[in-house]
């Protein structure tokens, strides 16, 4: 059984990826997915609910930087103070606003004490059609590929999450998830809250619930500067695609 979603093409009807499995002919309807076999299989449920067997055709998902950031990230640099990364993330940040390339957000993921940068996202959202791409996913998921495990945790070194703005809620669960021990932020909620930007359910709670789980938070980091890409944006006009 193959569970990548890279194939280039899978024939519901007579291949063996994965697709096979969740769209044979055996499903047909809502509750055929829940039938135990497939319960059992661990099989999620099927876009093509209830409808006959099909081609489906797959691309490969690329996720990306824009190729601008090659000419502005310098990688040999030495980012381990908060300043230094914060930045960084605030240089992606005006860099993307500048090159209409997205949203007014950059993050970066550097080594605890080494300074040591791994990864480096940017708001893709709107370039790449993906809703999850903010900076901070982005940077989380390269630096993931980098190291070649699912967790930044059990690296020889604590890995930090520098990001321009506080993170959304789905991007404060996915540092959670990441393995980072630490989380530095530029601009507040409030500054993305003016420009109509929604960062969701995050409460103090979130936090103290992060610092619980030992991911340390520092905020408001080179706020204003921070602060000023995102009014930069809204001046430019540029699209509040979470609104
Ligand atoms: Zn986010």
């Amino acid at each position: 059984m193959t569970y990548a979603i890279t194939s280039a093409s899978n024939d519901c009807s007579v291949g063996a990826g994965w697709f096979h499995d969740l769209c044979g002919p055996d499903v047909r309807n809502w509750d055929d997915l829940f039938d135990t076999d497939h319960a059992r299989s661990g099989a999620s449920l099927c876009q093509n609910r209830g409808q006959p067997p099909m081609n489906h055709h797959w691309t490969p998902l690329v996720i990306a930087p824009p190729e601008w950031v090659d000419d502005v990230v310098r990688w040999d640099a030495d980012y381990s103070t908060d300043e230094a990364g914060m930045r960084l993330a605030i240089e992606l940040a005006l860099q993307n606003v500048q090159r209409r390339t997205g949203g007014p957000f950059g993050a970066a993921i550097v080594e605890q004490g080494s300074g040591r940068l791994v990864s480096v996202g940017v708001n893709s959202v709107v370039r790449l059609n993906n809703s999850v791409l903010h900076a901070e996913m982005m940077a989380i998921m390269l630096a993931q590929q980098r190291v070649g495990s699912y967790t930044l945790h059990e690296s020889e070194r604590d890995h930090v999450l520098v990001t321009s703005c506080d993170p959304c809620a789905m991007c404060l669960g996915g540092a959670l998830w990441s393995g980072v021990r630490r989380v530095v932020t530029g601009a507040d909620r409030a500054d993305a809250s003016a420009l109509s930007f929604d960062e969701g359910p995050v409460f103090p709670e979130s936090y103290t619930y992060l610092e619980s789980r030992g991911v340390r938070v520092t905020r408001g980091v080179l706020r204003s500067e921070a602060a000023a890409v995102l009014e930069l944006y809204r001046k430019q006009g540029g699209p509040i695609y979470n609104a």
